[in-house]
């Protein structure tokens, strides 16, 4: 009995292992015939295995592609950091400049700027800087490498002056970010150093103001010769003005004030002027506003934009007047500037530093009553034909040692001086003709007068 019930298991048991052996003959049966089916299909077939392996492989090859494309893509956001200057900012000029002269750079694409600089004697020269062209660069700024791309875009173009928009992008690394304001720094102080003891001359172009040629060397004040007293009389309220910025802030008064300097053509307004900005350390920003294709809209528009440190001329004030008239008689209301165009500006210019506008006019007659209000017109001056203090320190500023020949050029000048219509300009012109020769200055005046 028990050597039988050692040979047969328990039906439970022998259940079991019978469930288990159709099982695995199932499992069995299953797998082989799906690993036959692969074989089949797969391994058999050699376009199917070939394909196959490529698309794994591809497959592989592409996520492994974009896993480092975006592992880049953040370790590029992690590392690195992008300074983006374009062609419209200030300070793109400056930087352009600064890294023309910077001599730890790698270029292979240069551009040349050709710029001419003027001497005192008249003399000029042509230099040409090297900056970097549109591409790629780099330099090695305090320690750090950093990229400059400059680009140059193919469609946008700058509507004022045709020229195509660029902009130049530095990449450095993430740490390293402070040194894009020290470099920009350096490259605004460079380019003030290279206007130090100039004035810089701005016109119009476009809705945007722009240096005209290389600044100019500053002309001394006392060049200019105004009648007796009037050069300092304008000259104290200018500087008046400027020491009392605290005055008008704390009355709430708009802090600009507007002069206007009259008289005929040649006596040196425009002169005094510019020599006047030079005095103060100002640059000058002249608009004429006689200029044809000037409108209300661009006049108010560089009014607010002035550069800094700067004053305004207006030329040929009178011409915003001829065109109202046009405006009322004619129908012109499109083009040039109005009269309630000129008004809005001169009341409009909105700045947190001081605005200092000086207007000249040949024909103060044809102004209306409507601008002389204080905050537009705040200072008038005549400018006039050569009186005869100022014939007489002309005379003595081209030949300064010729008193005895002064006198005589004097007395003869006072003799006709009731009827006297000569500019200070023509009489500039007469001296500068008889350069070393004062007699032939006499002779020439007196063919004026005849
Ligand atoms: P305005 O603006 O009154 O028409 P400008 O300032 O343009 O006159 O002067 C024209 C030229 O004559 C300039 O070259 C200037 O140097 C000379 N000039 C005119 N007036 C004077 C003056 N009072 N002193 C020195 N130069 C003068």
């Amino acid at each position: 009995m028990s050597g039988t019930d050692s040979l047969i298991p328990p039906s439970t048991e022998v259940e079991n292992s019978v469930a288990l052996k159709t099982d695995q003959v199932e499992n069995n049966t299953f797998s082989s015939k799906a690993s036959s089916l692969f074989d089949e299909v797969v391994k058999k077939n050699p376009f199917f295995a070939a394909g196959g392996g490529l698309m794994i492989l591809g497959s592989a090859l592409a996520l492994a592609r974009a896993g480092i494309k975006s592992g880049s893509a953040f370790a590029y956001r992690q590392l690195l950091i992008d300074l983006e200057i374009p062609s419209k900012d200030k300070s793109y000029l400056w930087f352009l400049q600064w890294v023309g002269k910077y001599p730890n750079r790698s270029s292979r694409q240069l551009s040349v700027e050709t710029s001419f600089q003027q001497h005192d004697n008249g003399s000029v020269t042509t230099n040409f800087q090297f900056v970097p062209g549109p591409g790629r660069h780099f330099i090695k700024y305090k320690g750090a490498y950093m990229l400059i791309r400059r680009e140059r875009s193919g469609k946008m173009v700058d509507m004022t002056n045709g020229s195509p928009f660029e902009t130049v992008t530095l990449t450095t690394l993430y740490r390293d970010r402070d040194l894009f304001k020290e470099l920009l720094m350096e490259a605004k102080e460079l380019a003030t150093k290279q206007n130090e003891g100039k004035t810089v001359i701005y016109t119009s172009w476009g809705p945007e103001w722009r240096p005209f040629g290389q600044p100019k060397s500053k002309r001394q004040l006392s060049s200019v010769i105004l009648d007796e007293s009037i050069g300092d009389k304008i000259l104290e309220d200018v500087k008046d003005f400027m020491g009392n910025g605290d005055w008008y802030f704390d009355r709430g008064i708009p802090y600009r004030r507007g002069y206007l300097l009259h008289g005929p053509p040649g006596s040196g307004k425009t002169s005094f002027i510019q020599a006047l900005a030079g005095h103060l350390d100002y640059n000058i920003c002249i608009l004429n506003l006689a200029e044809a294709n000037l409108t209300d809209d661009r006049l108010n528009h560089l009014m607010n934009h002035i550069p800094e440190r700067s004053i305004l001329l207006l030329e040929d004030v009178d011409a915003a007047f001829n065109k109202r008239e046009q405006t009322n008689d004619q129908g012109f209301n499109n083009s040039g500037v109005t009269f309630s165009g000129l008004l809005n500006a001169l009341d409009g210019v909105t700045s947190s530093e001081e605005t200092i506008t000086f207007m000249t006019t040949n024909h103060p007659e044809k102004l209306d009553a409507a601008i002389l209000r204080p905050g537009r017109i705040d200072f008038k001056q005549y400018i006039g034909n050569a009186t005869l203090y100022q014939m007489e320190k002309m005379f003595l500023k081209f030949y300064p040692n010729e008193f005895e020949k002064c006198q005589q050029f004097m007395e003869y000048c006072k003799t006709v001086d009731k009827k006297s219509h000569i500019s200070t300009a023509q009489l500039q012109g007469i001296f500068v003709m008889n350069k070393n020769d004062c007699d032939g200055s006499i002779e020439m005046i007196k063919q004026v007068y005849k």
